[in-house]
């Protein structure tokens, strides 16, 4: 079979590639869609990690917002096996009593009628997007098409979510992109009631943009846009997929607002590491989701939903979102005293367990300089470091997070002066 990095026609070797050389990637056979770091974690406990040289590591990134039971929960991998044992995979042309009793669950635990099970995160969001048109469209009759988003949010990598992505970096190199979007400024009343027109279909926002730097939306702008929706006939669509599942204090970070989204997706923290995504929606959006209208595959089968089922039934069991609201506000209170007067910190900032701390500088470095300490955690933005421990985490294992980071960045502040 003919390999290589030849351009196909050209006969020439692609300069970038050829160019970028290091002996890690021209071995790989994935292509190199991330930076990845030199390590290669291989069991994983609670809190911890450890990698193939047996260091350990206490990990306050949870693969991003996804292990929030911390690694190999127990209870939910006894189900997971016990599942293994009896079925698998079935069609989602046949009755499916796992998954019905997942969704029953979300029903019963948020302002929800409906779910649709997918398998990841950028997925609920595409079935968002679709419910809404469709809602317009063959509900409504209306024809309206388009979503109104905000700048710096993040909604996936498929093409319509990363055209609704407040972020111009994920949509280089891939044009034309899908029609019927329009991003405008977060907190900017008057841009947001501009954008709105004859083919609005749907405002869709995160409650706290994640990615986009850990920036919890103020709650005047969210009831604001709650009440444009209405007076619109608009759909509200509030995107969890980071948010979700305990990560904030509640169930869900809609709920610290008072306010009731039509649609809402979940997808990290539902699975405790097993891929799984789901769309919500009220009621009245039933009728615009009929059979053969959406699908996918592997939705919701029986080893995914005894994962969901025990995922939830644990966080509500052991009240892990008021949980995750106590230890933030200690993790947040505990890093403000840590850190004041250091002013390589801008601010912390944050809702549970999902925690920014912005610096005067770019925190790439301390990223990796928490590595070589044994603590792992993640940027969200160049100066943003993000903190997402397991909302299990006990106060001695916040308390060594804080030590660890604050040393850091104390390291890095006095690097920063002398440079
Ligand atoms: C991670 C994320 C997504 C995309 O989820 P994937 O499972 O990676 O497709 C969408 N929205 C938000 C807010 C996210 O944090």
């Amino acid at each position: 079979m003919a390999k290589g990095n030849e351009q196909p026609g050209s006969g020439t070797a692609v300069a970038g590639v050829a160019a970028t050389g290091a002996a890690a990637q021209t071995e790989s056979s994935l292509f190199q869609t991330y930076a990845r770091y030199p390590i290669s974690l291989v069991k994983g406990k609670g809190s911890w990690l450890w990698d193939d040289q047996g260091n350990r590591y206490l990990d306050f990134m949870c693969g991003l917002a996804v292990t929030s039971l911390g690694h190999a929960p127990e209870k939910v991998g006894a189900k997971l096996k016990a599942q293994i044992d009896e079925l698998w995979h079935v069609s989602n042309l046949f009755q499916i009593p796992g998954q019905e009793k997942a969704a029953a669950l979300l029903t019963a635990n948020t302002c929800a009628d409906a779910v649709f099970f997918c398998n990841s995160g950028a997925e609920a969001n595409e079935a968002a997007i679709k419910l809404a048109r469709r809602y317009h469209q063959k509900v409504k009759g209306t024809g309206r098409y388009e979503v109104i988003t905000f700048a710096q949010s993040f909604h996936g990598r498929t093409l319509a979510t990363l055209t609704a992505t407040g972020q111009d970096k994920v949509k280089e190199g891939f044009l034309p992109l899908p029609a019927g979007f329009v991003t405008v400024p977060l907190h900017d009343t008057a841009a947001l009631e501009a954008a709105i027109g004859p083919n609005t279909a749907a405002i869709m926002l995160e409650m706290v943009q994640a990615e986009g730097g850990v920036h919890p939306v103020k709650p005047e702008f969210v009831h604001h846009v709650r009440k444009l929706c209405e007076e619109h006939g608009l759909l509200l669509i509030v995107d969890e997929v980071q948010t979700g599942m305990g990560r904030t204090g509640k169930l869900f970070a809609h709920e610290h607002y008072g306010i009731e989204p039509d649609i809402f997706t979940v997808a990290k923290g539902i699975g405790s590491g097993f891929p799984v995504g789901a769309m919500l929606g009220k009621g009245y959006l039933k009728d615009a989701f009929t059979a053969g209208s959406h699908a996918t595959t592997f939705g919701g089968t029986p080893l995914a939903s005894s994962v969901v089922i025990a995922t939830i039934e644990t966080m509500l069991e052991d009240q892990l979102p008021e949980r995750a609201a106590e230890m933030g506000e200690y993790l947040m209170n505990s890093l403000r005293e840590r850190l004041v007067g250091n002013s390589f910190v801008k601010e912390v900032r944050g809702m549970g367990l999902l925690v920014g701390i912005e610096c005067a500088e770019a925190v790439g470095d301390i990223v990796l300089a928490g590595q070589k300490r044994g603590i792992l955690f993640v940027s969200a933005g160049p100066n943003v470091i993000r903190l997402l421990p397991n909302l299990y985490v006990s106060k001695e294992e916040i308390d060594e997070a804080v030590s660890l980071v604050a040393t850091l960045i104390d390291e890095e502040h006095v690097a920063a002066k002398n440079a």
